[in-house]
């Protein structure tokens, strides 16, 4: 039989090959690590590519359960294949859609932003109420290359700098709202870690 460990490779290779921009080694080490921790026990991921990161998360503890959202068709179907693989599909709920025109009632422990990079305030306002009341917001990318706080002279590409742009204020925006504290941790390509203060 093969290993987890061995079919986790697998997907990181393939991932590479075929350029599919999962987390990097250092940013699924810390979210998973995170979830030990914190015994997150539910969690919502935006962006599953081909399931790499759900399957990372769902092998922390038995008892984690994991609804995640992919919009793209093949990668979708890909993420259900491996997710089989691991025998975890009764934990890993994968929904095929846009995230913004997914309405979820549960609620979740953490939720994981990593789809469009630009989308990430009409995330943040689409799934708050999928919070938990002691619930996290862990949102990747959030250095997006390097580009987010680059010179705007320096970007030639105005998509990028448009992306750059949305990311910046995606950090004000978490950095005023007054119900969370966010940190951006400076692991793979930026991580935010927002957390809903308590109410006294
Ligand atoms: N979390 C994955 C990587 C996700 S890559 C991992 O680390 O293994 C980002 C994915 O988000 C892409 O596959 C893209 O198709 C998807 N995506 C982008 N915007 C989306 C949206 N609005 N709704 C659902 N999926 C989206
Ligand atoms: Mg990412």
């Amino acid at each position: 039989m093969v290993d987890n460990d061995e079919l986790i490779k697998e997907i990181e290779k393939y991932a590479e090959e075929n350029k599919v921009p999962i987390m990097q080694k250092e940013g699924i080490s810390y979210l998973t690590e995170y979830v030990k921790n914190n015994e997150i026990k539910t969690i919502l991921e935006v962006g599953t590519a081909i399931g790499y990161s759900a399957i990372c998360m769902a092998l922390v503890d038995s008892k984690i359960k994991i609804v995640s959202i992919e919009r793209d068709e093949q990668r979708y179907l890909e993420a259900i294949n491996n997710v089989k693989k691991f025998g975890l599909d009764k934990r890993i709920t994968l929904i095929y859609g846009d995230a913004l025109n997914t309405d979820l009632d549960s609620k979740f422990d953490l939720i994981f932003f990593d789809a469009a990079k630009a989308q990430n305030i009409n995330f943040f306002t689409h799934f708050e109420k999928n919070l938990k009341n002691s619930g996290t917001i862990i949102t990747d990318n959030i250095y997006f290359h390097g580009y987010t706080f680059m010179d705007e002279d320096k970007i030639e590409s105005r998509n990028i700098r448009g992306i750059a742009r949305k990311i910046r204020n995606y950090i004000k925006f978490l950095d005023d709202n007054k119900s969370y504290t966010t940190e951006i941790k400076n692991i793979g390509d930026g991580v935010a870690v927002t957390r809903r203060n308590d109410v006294l």
